[in-house]
């Protein structure tokens, strides 16, 4: 039993030693923090502390891609104590109003956002009157990208609808009075000094103005050219449309001739009266 346990110290100081030797070796070459002039991986380089020289790798460890200065990328080698760096300008991709372009070769947004470049959602119409028009939202940004529009297309009044070429829905123009629609001249029932020209489409006063009379004749009252009302009656002393002689005799030989009255072509009233004319013997007597 005694010289069992002997046997068991001696082995254990044996494999102390052992252990101490292994880890000085360890300490003098696998373990040294390596410090190389040159800072690329991919040479064989010759460490300044242990003195080795430790085989390159075959290709750089390149770390994820980060924006450079400008719209560029680049990459550093995450391998020990190299330097190296990879990179290029961003490119590729497509900016839109909500997000930037994302780069073709690094997967990251640069640039700005696109105000223009909207993803529209349909047309729909907003009313059936021609200002109340369309509108249409992004798809994006539907509550802040937004735009609006009369309708358009087609010949509406305001009582006739035409198909909007836009949002194909019917709409009518309720200022175009007119049109498809014909208009009159209605009296103006509380006051005979003015007019009103009512739509009959949608029976709106489209005109609303003082008569225009024009001046009594002897055949017409005063009348408003526009709604035809008249005020008060003809005028016997404006004779109009020209004169006529009437009842007008020669003198004969030996009888005595007239002069004829004068009558107007408008009403026909006698306004002069002629004169007598003497025969034509008398005439010559007395102009000896
Ligand atoms: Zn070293
Ligand atoms: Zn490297
Ligand atoms: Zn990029
Ligand atoms: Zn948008
Ligand atoms: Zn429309
Ligand atoms: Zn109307
Ligand atoms: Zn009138
Ligand atoms: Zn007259």
């Amino acid at each position: 039993m005694k010289e069992g346990v002997w046997n068991e110290e001696a082995v254990c100081l044996l494999v102390l030693v052992m252990v101490l030797l292994c880890a000085m070796g360890a300490a003098s070459a696998d373990d040294c923090q390596h410090e190389f002039a040159l800072k690329d991986c991919t040479y064989d380089r010759y460490c300044s502390k242990c003195e080795q020289w430790i085989t390159r790798n075959t290709a750089h460890s390149w770390g994820s891609w980060r924006s450079g200065t400008g719209p560029s990328h680049v990459r550093s080698c995450t391998n020990y104590q190299c330097e190296a760096v990879d990179g290029g300008a961003h490119t590729g991709g497509t900016a839109t109003c909500t997000d930037k372009a994302i780069c073709d070769g690094c997967n990251l947004p640069y640039g700005e956002v696109d105000p223009d470049n909207h993803d529209w959602d349909e047309w729909y119409s907003m009313g059936s009157d021609k200002d109340h028009g369309h509108g249409r939202r992004c798809t994006r940004d539907p509550r802040n990208h937004y735009e609006f529009e009369a309708h358009t297309g087609g010949n509406p009044t305001c009582n006739v609808s035409a198909i909007c070429t836009t949002c194909d829905q019917a709409y009518v123009d309720v200022d175009n009075h007119g049109g498809n629609a014909t208009t009159n001249w209605a009296p103006y029932e509380h006051d005979n000094t003015r007019h009103i020209k009512l739509c009959e489409g949608c029976k709106f006063v489209v005109d609303r103005a003082p008569h225009d009379y024009s001046t009594a004749t002897c055949t017409t009252p005063a009348t408003c050219p526009d709604c035809k009302a008249t005020s008060g009656d003809v005028d016997k002393t404006n004779h109009t449309g020209g004169t006529e002689i009437r009842n007008q005799v020669d003198a004969g030989e030996f009888t005595e001739g007239y002069t004829g009255d004068t009558h107007c072509l408008g009403c026909g009233d006698k306004l002069a009266d002629g004169q007598s004319i003497q025969a034509i013997r008398l005439q010559l007597c007395g102009n000896h």
